[in-house]
């Protein structure tokens, strides 16, 4: 029998079009959450639509640019017209931009990878934030990168790096203000996984011998489900654990 223990739930995902962001979209719907699908390619959401319905799910689907600031505030207000709260915000989205010396890296890409990696969030969380507290259990998962919090930070990935750690401190932020609610806030590593950015990046590797966003996803679905208690901390996929952020004594 199906686990629907996210029916009646509304749940928001951005870059659902493909990889991580579609297997989360299916997986929440699979158990039964109404997904509101967000990408820019109109026909990828139209397919994962599909797939949606033929699961016996529901999706609404929201083609549009997160850097489109205006457009996340309009979808606030679509959001509370329909539902009057949201359950859950996956912020998966992300650009990796050029892997290039700092020196080298384009004001444009820097702007756009900030715009798509950390400020899009932000304004969703502001956007949202009435909304997944009007939820009985809020849920915000916000995916992030072993670039961004790892010791030895790798030479060439500066904008990524420095996009995801500014991501994981607000979502360590957004927590801290909810801590008292029964909202929980929680990023995640997901590792090398089988997808067209991390194509991109390792152009020479066998995509075979990565993991796939599928088996990702149900771990995903689980921080979003009303049982998780954790906030604040990050999940990493590579050894399965919750690990949590220290800074410097
Ligand atoms: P992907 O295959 O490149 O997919 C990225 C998604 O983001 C697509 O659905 C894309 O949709 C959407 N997106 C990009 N720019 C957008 C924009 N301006 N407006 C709206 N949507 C936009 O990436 P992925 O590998 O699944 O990565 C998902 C997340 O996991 C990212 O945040 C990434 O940094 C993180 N991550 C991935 C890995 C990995 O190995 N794959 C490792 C660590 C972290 P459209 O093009 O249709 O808009």
């Amino acid at each position: 029998m199906q686990n629907k223990e996210l029916a009646n739930r509304v749940a928001l995902v951005t870059g659902a079009s493909r990889g991580i962001g579609r297997a989360t979209a299916l997986e929440l719907a699979r158990r039964g959450a109404h997904v509101i699908a967000l990408a820019r390619t109109e026909g990828a959401l139209e397919e994962l639509d599909d797939e949606i319905r033929a699961l016996g799910g529901q999706a609404t689907l929201v083609p549009c640019d997160l850097k489109d600031f205006v457009a996340l505030d309009r979808l606030g207000a679509s959001i509370f017209q329909r539902w009057k709260h949201l359950d859950i915000l996956v912020g998966n989205a992300g650009l990796l931009g050029a892997l290039t010396p700092l020196g080298h890296i384009s004001p444009g890409d820097w702007e756009q990878v900030m715009a798509v990696n950390v400020t899009a969030n932000w304004r969703l969380i502001r956007s949202m934030d009435p909304l997944l507290r009007a939820s009985p259990a809020g849920r915000v998962v916000l995916l992030s990168s072993g670039a961004g919090n790892r010791a030895d930070l790798r030479a060439y990935w500066g904008a990524y790096a420095v996009s995801k750690a500014a991501l994981d401190a607000l979502g360590r932020t957004y927590a801290a203000e909810t801590v008292t609610t029964s909202m929980k806030v929680m990023m995640v590593n997901p590792g090398p996984l089988r997808t067209d950015m991390r194509a991109s990046a390792m152009p020479g590797e066998d995509p075979m011998t990565l993991r796939s966003p599928e088996e990702l996803a149900p771990k995903i679905a689980d921080l979003c489900s009303p049982g998780w208690t954790q906030t604040g901390a990050l999940y990493d996929f590579p050894t399965d654990s919750v690990q949590h952020f220290r800074g410097p004594a």
